[in-house]
C-alpha cells in the first residue's frame, strides 16, 4: 500500500544549540556535524539556514520524538497537504 500523509520536517539550524537530544532519539534523521550543530541527514537547506525534509508516515514518530526533545524548539513538523503545523 502506498504511504500517505506526508509531512515536512523543518530544522532551524542557526538556532540549534547542539545539545544532541534529537540525534539521540532519531539518529536516522539527524546527525551532529563538526560545527557542533545537528543537521538533517538527507534534507535540503532553503538558503536561510532552515533545513527541510519531506517525510512519510513511517518516519513521523521519530520526527515527533526529536521535535519534542528539542529544548529550544527549532524542530517543526508541518502536514504537507493542509500546511498544518503539528509541532
Ligand atoms: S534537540 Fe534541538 S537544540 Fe538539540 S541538537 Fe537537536 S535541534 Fe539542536
Amino acid at each position: 500500500m502506498e504511504e500517505k500523509n506526508k509531512y515536512k520536517l523543518q530544522h532551524d539550524r542557526p538556532n540549534c544549540i547542539g545539545c544532541g537530544a534529537c540525534e539521540a532519539v532519531a539518529p536516522e534523521l539527524f546527525e551532529m556535524k563538526d560545527d557542533g550543530k545537528v543537521q538533517l541527514k538527507t534534507g535540503k537547506e532553503a538558503g536561510n539556514g532552515i533545513w527541510g525534509l519531506e517525510i512519510l508516515e513511517k518516519d513521523f514518530q521519530a520526527a515527533k520524538d526529536a521535535a519534542d526533545s528539542c529544548p529550544v524548539n527549532v524542530i517543526h513538523i508541518i502536514k504537507t497537504d493542509t500546511n498544518e503545523k503539528i509541532v
